[in-house]
């Protein structure tokens, strides 16, 4: 009998967590190759960053290391490794690509050489490839584009690409002068392939040369073929529509999970939920409002537009004339940090912490009642889920993965087991305002609205069935190969 094979796979990003985060991407990182663990021989590669802790996560050299030529200049890299939580993971280090203070440069600003960095890090990802020849290469935003054609253009490789759209408002674009610099050749500076209004776009290399493009809802995969959302990618994304598809982001169970999470003052499930109240308590204290018999209204993400930021800050003095309380955490534009603290001086009932922490996130979500994402667009989001998980009502903004996943509740409906919370259309402060407004009256009807919660919590948002759509997709992808 033939034996078979598992398929092997390289899962390529430049942040995972719990090593380096600054966003979705990282949780996607950590928790999307874990799930496909089960069904594929995966490994996750990523840079060495100065700021990841070694000894903390048993990160060791591997004793390899390779000089990655550019267009003439020699990169020393070195691979190290460690294995977490079951998982295998490389960190590919050199000295241009790990030696920073942040990932991608100081809030609100990228590094000048950062092409160089990715692109380097493309090529060591390529490097790995070739080393321990893999059959699937899955690729994750324009920090790893470039391994794409780097792939395409080896006679020697025949792995398969898969090229994942995280956020395309984030495409990598440099000056074409960085073509040559990072070993390519004119004859990719065409419309077809990296050309973009005349420099170089390192994600139009992997929507041309990825054997398949995904991104993390369907909703998205199809906002981006539009003008509105395609951020001028709409029309090269449209001749590659055959190879797009998308698949709705999970969130690991077991990370995200009220009843286990050590984060929290107080553990919980849905039978449990009235310890919620223990969280908001210690929330409370901590953030110094007042009256725990106050709804308290959230909001958790990055302080820029994409995240209606201007729509939440318009909105703000109406909503805190509502007897509530509103607390946001979040890290990013200088303007909304100025903007938040001076409201949070004016209104005794809102909180603003500046700055990023995975467990105080995490308290927050436990101790809040509801969820504010007026986003502008929002590829898949992961606070609107990681708030259902923990028995938070998400008032969401009717945009990509925030279609698929937060089913509205129109009239609030005692009898309703389909709605999981608020959902409003307009990129508008009021409409933001009405939706807090009904979601403030749902409130003070108890058992209709914790019924809305509790099944919430159950809904499935794991990866179970979403990873395994990747793993249909590497197969037919193989099945391909003669
Ligand atoms: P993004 O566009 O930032 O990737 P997502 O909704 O996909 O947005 O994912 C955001 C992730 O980052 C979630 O896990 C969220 O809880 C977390 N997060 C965002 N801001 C903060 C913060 N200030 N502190 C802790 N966690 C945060």
């Amino acid at each position: 009998m033939r034996s078979i094979k598992p398929i092997t796979a390289l899962f390529a990003s430049s942040e995972v967590f719990p090593f380096a985060k600054s966003g979705g991407l990282a949780d996607v990182s950590y928790s999307l190759p874990r799930a496909l663990s089960s069904m594929v021989a995966i490994t996750v590669a990523m840079p060495l960053y100065r700021t990841i802790d070694r000894e903390k996560y048993s990160i060791k050299p591997l004793g390899i290391s390779a000089e990655i030529n550019i267009s003439g200049t020699p990169h020393h890299t070195e691979l190290y490794g460690c294995e977490y939580q079951g998982m295998e993971y490389i960190f590919i280090h050199s000295p241009v690509l790990s030696e920073r203070d942040y990932l991608y440069g100081p809030p609100g600003e990228g590094y000048v050489d950062n092409a160089l960095r990715f692109g380097l890090f493309s090529y060591a990802i390529v490097d790995l490839v070739k080393r321990y020849r893999f059959d699937v290469l899955h690729l994750n935003d324009w920090q790893t584009a470039l391994s794409a054609l780097l792939v395409h253009r080896d006679p020697d490789l025949n792995t398969k690409t898969v090229f994942t759209i995280h956020n395309l408002a984030y495409q990598g674009i440099f000056d074409h002068h960085m073509l040559g610099a990072l070993g390519i050749s004119d004859e990719y500076f065409t419309m077809g392939t990296l050309e973009y209004y005349g420099n170089i776009n390192l994600m139009k290399a992997a929507i041309a040369f990825a054997d398949k493009v995904t991104t993390v809802s369907p909703q998205y995969a199809k906002e981006i073929l539009t003008p509105e959302y395609g951020n001028g990618l709409e029309g090269f994304l449209q001749s590659h529509s055959d190879k797009l598809v998308g698949i709705l982001n999970g969130i690991d169970s077991t990370h995200f999970s009220p009843k286990d999470d050590k984060a929290l003052v107080k553990r919980y499930d849905s039978k449990s939920l009235s310890n919620k109240k223990v969280n908001k308590k210690a929330c409370l204290k901590e953030t110094g409002l007042q009256d725990i018999e106050r709804p308290l209204f959230v909001f958790i993400g990055r302080l820029v537009a994409q995240k209606g930021l201007d729509i939440l800050i318009d909105a703000l003095d109406d909503i805190a004339s509502l007897p509530i309380n509103i607390l946001i955490r979040g890290e990013g534009e200088e303007h909304y940090r100025s903007e938040l603290k001076r409201l949070a001086a004016k209104h005794e009932n809102i909180s603003f912490i500046y700055g990023y922490d995975e467990a105080i996130s995490h308290r927050i979500y436990a101790s809040a009642d509801f969820l504010m994402m007026p986003s502008l667009y929002e590829p898949c989001g992961l606070n609107q889920l990681i708030a259902m998980r923990y028995g938070t009502m998400p008032i969401v903004r009717s945009t990509g993965g925030l279609i698929d996943s937060v089913l509205p509740i129109e009239e609030y409906d005692a009898s309703s087991t389909t709605g999981h919370g608020f959902v409003f259309s307009q990129e508008t402060s009021d409409a933001l305002s009405l939706s807090v407004t009904k979601a403030f009256e749902s409130y003070a009807k108890k058992r209709s609205f914790n019924k809305v919660l509790r099944h919430n919590m159950q809904v499935d948002l794991s990866w179970g069935d979403r990873a395994k759509q990747y793993f249909e997709l590497y197969t037919t992808l193989l099945s391909k190969t003669v």
